[in-house]
């Protein structure tokens, strides 16, 4: 998309530079400016240009958030249109390992929990849908494999009692934030496979940080 808007910005400043280099033809007599040629390409290039802007800008965000999640800088890849048709995994987001086996601090977030991230970050986070409860969790679940946690129920326990935080991160208050920390706890995690579960991740169980936020408060 950004190669095709490049091209065309350059067609249009190609048609732009030539005229104001010979604006005078062969026997003298001054061309016409191919205004409506220039402004035809520049206007098509600069639209195609918006959702690679906004697709950087939300990645951008998003690496704020999960870096102050983490506590030190990460980077959040949000999965692009093309990038999807040829996506056959099922996961919502992913942390890749290292050459030593470690969590790369870099994670890829998939199509749908990426726009849902961007829905929730322009609304007004009073009333999350299911989808962008989830969206944020994801976000805040690879956060803690960037931290270098493997364990998926240990991941997803120590997540959920950050999601207050990332939520807060992307713009909701205290109290909203408090509301999707405890929706997914309520909500979601009982739906979720064996693997991310465990008994342990309780109120006062072996995994409660006590960090004070939710999913369960103190
Ligand atoms: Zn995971």
């Amino acid at each position: 998309m950004s190669y095709v808007a490049a091209l065309l910005l350059a067609v249009a400043f190609g048609l732009l530079g030539r005229w104001l280099l010979r604006p005078y033809d062969a026997l003298g007599r001054r061309k016409p400016a191919p205004l409506a040629s220039v402004l035809l390409f520049a206007s098509i290039g600069a639209g195609l240009l918006v959702p690679v802007w906004r697709h950087a800008r939300l990645e951008h965000r998003l690496d704020d958030v999960a870096s102050a999640l983490v506590g030190v800088p990460v980077v959040v890849h949000c999965q692009t249109a093309g990038d999807e048709l040829f996506d056959v995994g099922g996961e919502l987001g992913l942390v890749r390992s290292g050459a030593d086996g470690r969590p790369e601090r870099a994670t890829l977030l998939k199509r749908g929990p990426c726009r849902r991230l961007a829905g929730y970050v322009r609304s007004e986070q009073a009333h999350p849908s299911r989808d962008q409860v989830v969206a944020v969790h994801v976000l805040s679940h690879e956060a803690r494999h960037m931290a270098g946690t493997t364990d998926e129920a240990r991941a997803e326990c120590e997540a959920m009692q950050r999601d207050a935080r990332a939520a807060q991160l992307l713009g909701a208050d205290p109290a909203e934030a408090r509301a999707l920390a405890a929706a997914y706890w309520r909500d979601v995690y009982p739906t979720m496979g064996d693997s991310y579960r465990t008994p342990d991740c309780a109120p006062g169980g072996a995994l409660d940080e006590r960090l004070g936020e939710g999913p369960w408060g103190s």
